[in-house]
């Protein structure tokens, strides 16, 4: 009896401990997109996770690292194989983005480098120019550089709120490291482009590891968004004819800006360009033309000071839109059923056209989210337009994927000495690689545990 009692009573404390334990290991929901937008701790947000799905993915590059071309990666040896012919062979410029020791000479500029004289027009024949403004007056180009960051729900959040998109330029290994973060930017209508995939000053890299550099980041995010993005933006704007060569063979075009709000830099000069910027929008200066302001989604501090910001810039601009509205670029995809709106259409209120059935069925979504275009409240309260409507199918394994204008030169161009991009090395949100926990190993290691104490108290 004595013996029956206190089983009884280490039964009962046992169950008290699993409990309390169970209530502290409660993960969020990394399911999906859709889950995924409702988490609102950052720290739970940037805490690695497994996504089954990228049991499926090609080999990528050591995340981080200059890519290569992955050995035994036969479609990327042949793709540069094809496309190498066409590059100019002009040795890389500088070591590491130090292009102290360049000799250049920038009044004949013999190749358009951007970074020494701020050139947007290529000399290379059959490139189109680089776009830096947009066409549209009074109309900026809104977009952010260097996601995805894994904290960014609060961010993406308010845009929701604002129904406001914009054009996102992500790095290739945050898209592998956070690939519902990524996600997430397809999901609620913002445009994707490439950003490289180790954030290397491109001009100084060979033209393999250049075309490695665009090419996996290109592949990253069509394995974990099943889009084929057609845009990119260099990290530091630096390139030239010879990185645009194969930015064009890869069939992306490029975004540069004509204005930097140098918020990665942090401290108050970053109120100042942003007061400047928007000084100079309310004093006409965007009358007849339009322009691109570089942001980035690196840290809080950045994504902090874009939501500060915003009300002031929509009071000064007239229109805020990705560039590929700007540009009414319908099709920014190679999956043509991906459809953007016109400019005219976004300025209508109709900021995004529904995602086909095909791309939300490779994010493991079974229901189709209303479009924005009706600006329906259930869109503000997660980020995540359809949280109650849209449904997860579990265990979704990702089915197949959904199938310029003349632009002037930026005002403040660097010059070949300048250390600005050895200064702006990887983001200062660079996550180290998350290790691959798989899911519930932790609670079924606890349950096994837990059946055999029991088994060891004779239950
Ligand atoms: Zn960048």
């Amino acid at each position: 009896m004595l013996t029956n009692r206190l089983n009884l009573v280490v039964l009962s404390s046992l169950t008290t401990h699993v409990l309390s334990l169970a209530v502290k290991r409660a993960e969020p929901d990394r399911s999906n997109v859709v889950e995924f937008a409702k988490i609102t701790d950052p720290t739970q947000e940037c805490a690695p996770y497994w996504y089954p799905p990228s049991d499926n993915y090609p080999q990528f590059p050591t995340t981080w690292g200059v890519a290569n071309i992955v050995a035994g990666d036969t479609a990327a040896q042949n793709k540069w194989n094809e496309i190498k012919g066409k590059i100019p062979n002009t040795p890389p410029k500088g070591v590491n983005g130090d292009f102290s020791n360049v000799q250049y000479d920038n009044s004949k500029d013999p190749d358009c480098w951007w970074t020494a004289t701020g050139c947007v027009t290529p000399k290379l024949a059959g490139i189109a120019p680089d776009v830096a403004r947009i066409p549209e007056p009074l109309s900026v180009g809104y977009g952010f550089d260097d996601g995805p960051n894994c904290s960014h729900n609060a961010f993406y959040d308010y845009m929701v709120q604002k129904n406001q998109k914009a054009t996102m330029f992500f790095i290739g290994s945050n898209v592998i490291n956070w690939p519902l973060q990524a996600q997430r930017a397809l999901y609620d209508g913002h445009e994707i482009c490439a950003h490289s995939w180790s954030h290397s000053s491109m001009t100084s890299l060979s033209s393999e590891q250049a075309f490695a550099e665009i090419y996996y980041t290109v592949q990253a995010i069509k394995s974990v968004a099943g889009v084929t993005v057609t845009c990119w933006r260099p990290p530091y704007g630096d390139t030239d004819d010879r990185i645009r060569a194969i930015v064009n063979a890869l069939g992306l075009s490029t975004v540069l800006w004509q204005y930097d709000s140098d918020d990665w830099k942090g401290g108050a000069q970053v109120d100042t360009n942003y007061k400047t910027f928007i000084g100079q929008a309310k004093g006409g200066e965007f009358s007849k033309q339009g322009t691109i302001y570089l942001q980035h989604e690196i840290d809080e501090f950045t994504m902090g000071k874009a939501m500060e910001y915003y009300p002031s810039m929509k009071d000064a601009f007239k229109y805020m839109v990705p560039v590929a509205v700007a540009l009414n670029k319908t099709h920014p995809y190679a999956e043509a059923e991906v459809e953007f709106p016109t400019f005219d259409e976004y300025i209508s209120g109709t900021v995004r056209k529904p995602l086909p059935d095909s791309a939300l069925s490779y994010l493991g979504l079974t229901a189709t989210p209303p479009s924005s275009a009706s600006s329906s409240p259930s869109n503000s309260a997660t980020g995540a337009s359809t949280s109650t409507s849209t449904t997860a199918s579990s265990g979704a394994s990702p089915s197949s994927p959904p199938s310029s204008s003349p632009v002037s030169t930026p005002t403040a161009p660097a010059t070949p000495t300048s250390t600005r991009a050895a200064t702006n090395t990887v983001p200062p949100s660079t996550p180290t690689q998350p290790s691959k926990p798989k899911p519930g190993k932790t609670m079924q290691s606890f349950i096994n545990w837990l059946i055999g104490g029991l088994k060891r108290w004779g239950f």
